[in-house]
């Protein structure tokens, strides 16, 4: 699931324990699983799949021998050599632009933090940051060297939406400033929306017309996955992205600079507001204050780029409708994550069992079983296992920019990323349930199985916009994210937290973790029957009232074909 990518998604969870103290929260695996099994409710229907085979892929694709699987790497390549030889026994065709493959380019961007600083100025004065503790600058919205200084103006959340009239930039003035802004939205704006105008190129499309340079994203206690001493740690791993100036979604950005809420007094110092006031009115969502701030940034950033190439992996299982059987349904994973990064408790491999191994090893399964139990497939499906999502959603990014089929004839994407399944299934949370009829189709197959399918109850964490499937929302194509849910308030929440704190991005989320392979196995289960009916059922559209339609191509032409529909 991505994370450096996007500033404003950077989390943490309230009242997370540092982590240290994880380790001997650990249960035995054997026992977790035995009692997981035994808890499991009975569901309906039978179902194609174990969690054994899915447990042997995720355990190959998080070895240490695979070092984390970063982009570019030599253990990415492993992984994905492994999971070619896996779609070959499913039966797969290739469907890559080179065999299996889709070459992708990218570019490397690395701070040399000896060469560069940060400082606060005020009153002649300057206060020099640290950026262990205080702030450091984002590698992937700072793409060349630079130096400069320039006054702060604290914007909100940094936000204009015109669809509810919202602009926290009116009134200010932002030509050649920095914007500093909490990262999240209010409460007030639909979730689906919020996320689309967090993303990165979104947020400076505004911020960029307004005139500004810069941003300082200081992350919102309240909504923050993994603690401040945890993201500083590998704030020098490289960042990426995608070769060639079209894909720059911030022209003009110079700088972007991530800000420890801890610290963020300093920020405010001067200005009439304090950080503690900001802060607890953005706990609940609330409206932001924007004012100018008293300090100026002096900024000083050495950046190393390099030329990286790495590839997505895509096999297709042909349908057999003459008339759809040239319409595609993506089954999508990502099979990179972040490698080696800072030793966290003596280990320095980020293996990503859950994130995406959990997704990838599901991807290689459903195809096998698929060959194991064929089913009458009408339209085709496209398995495909991408690069680059720890990067930015890189490797999607790419696939639907140059897609290896003709975009127009993809109808759905269903994507699996790190979709947890460490407590038994009975709920199943889906990203984008209210969006499209793949959401209500989902919803349905969901219930079919005696599991209860729930709307993100956590918005804050912005997750729609934080893996592949925004990179086919973004084409107009319905896209669904489902993962092994939980009611808040119970303790299956604060096992999810939990994980989230001392698992999410470190080298512990390996195979050494309590799974529930009956979960697993159902959610499998699930994902197979979904991509069963979404082949052989209608072709599904976004709602009426969806905010993402708007990127459907061609809008007239599909809004008629979705109105009758
Ligand atoms: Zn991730």
């Amino acid at each position: 699931m991505g994370f450096l990518a996007i500033l404003d998604a950077f989390k943490i969870a309230p009242g997370a324990k540092p982590v240290k103290t994880l380790v001997k929260t650990v249960v035995s695996v054997g026992l977790f699983i035995a009692l997981a099994v035994a808890a499991a409710p009975q569901q309906a229907g039978v179902s194609h799949f174990d969690g054994n085979s899915w447990w042997s892929h995720v355990k190959y694709l998080a070895d240490d021998s695979l070092e984390g699987r970063d982009t570019g790497s030599e253990g990415l390549r492993k992984a994905q050599a492994y999971a070619v030889e896996q779609f070959k026994k499913a039966g797969l065709e290739p469907a890559g632009s080179n065999g299996f493959y889709q070459p992708v380019s990218f570019t490397q961007y690395e701070l040399d933090e000896a060469k560069s600083s940060l400082a606060l100025v005020s009153n002649g004065e300057t206060k020099p940051l640290s950026f262990a503790d205080d702030a450091f600058f984002s590698a992937r919205a700072t793409h060349e060297s630079v130096q400069v200084t320039a006054p702060l103006v604290f914007a909100g959340y940094g936000l204009k939406i015109p669809e509810k009239n919202l602009d926290e930039l009116a009134g200010l003035d932002l030509k050649g400033k920095i914007v500093v802004y909490l990262a999240g939205s209010p409460s007030d704006i639909p979730t689906a929306l919020a996320s689309h105008y967090q993303t990165t190129g979104e947020r400076w499309k505004s911020l960029k017309a307004a005139g500004a340079i810069g941003v300082v994203a200081v992350m919102n206690p309240a909504s923050m996955d993994i603690p401040w001493s945890r993201i500083s740690l590998n704030r020098n791993h490289p960042a990426m992205d995608l070769a060639g100036a079209e894909f720059n979604e911030t022209p003009g950005q110079q700088l972007g600079v991530v800000f420890n809420p801890a610290a963020a007094e300093s920020l405010f110092a001067g200005s009439g507001h304090t950080f503690a006031e900001i802060a607890a009115l953005g706990k609940d969502r609330g409206p932001l204050p924007h004012f100018a701030l008293a300090a100026s940034l002096k900024a000083e950033a050495t950046v190393i780029t390099r030329k990286v190439k790495s590839a997505n992996v895509v096999g297709k299982l042909r349908g057999s409708m003459p008339g759809l059987q040239g319409e595609y349904v993506v089954l999508s994973a990502h099979i990179d994550h972040m490698g080696i990064g800072a030793a966290i408790n003596g280990d320095k491999i980020y293996n990503g069992a859950m994130d995406d191994g959990s997704g990838s090893a599901a991807v290689m399964d459903i195809a096998a079983s698929l060959k194991a139990h064929p089913e009458t497939l009408q339209r085709s499906v496209i398995f495909l296992l991408v690069t680059a999502e720890e990067k930015g959603l890189l490797g999607s990014k790419y696939f639907a920019e140059h897609p290896t089929v003709p975009v127009q004839t993809i109808v759905a994407d269903i994507n699996m990323d790190m979709f947890l399944p460490i407590v038994p299934l009975k709920i199943l949370r889906i990203q984008g349930i209210q969006e499209s009829d793949l959401g209500s189709s989902a919803a349905k197959i969901a219930e079919s199985m005696g599991i209860k399918p729930v709307a993100d109850p956590e918005p804050l964490r912005n997750a729609f916009i934080r893996s592949d499937q925004y990179s086919f929302i973004k084409k107009g194509i319905p896209a669904v994210k489902a993962d092994v849910g939980f009611e808040l308030g119970t303790p299956e929440q604060k096992i999810f937290k939990e994980w989230l704190t001392n698992r999410y991005h470190a080298p512990s989320d390996d195979a050494d973790q309590p799974v529930d392979l009956q979960a697993a196995a159902t959610y499998e289960e699930f994902t197979r029957r979904l991509l069963i009916a979404t082949a052989n059922g209608p072709q599904p559209y976004w709602k009426a009232d969806s905010f993402f339609r708007r990127y459907v191509p061609g809008k007239e032409l599909r809004l008629i074909k979705s109105d009758a529909h």
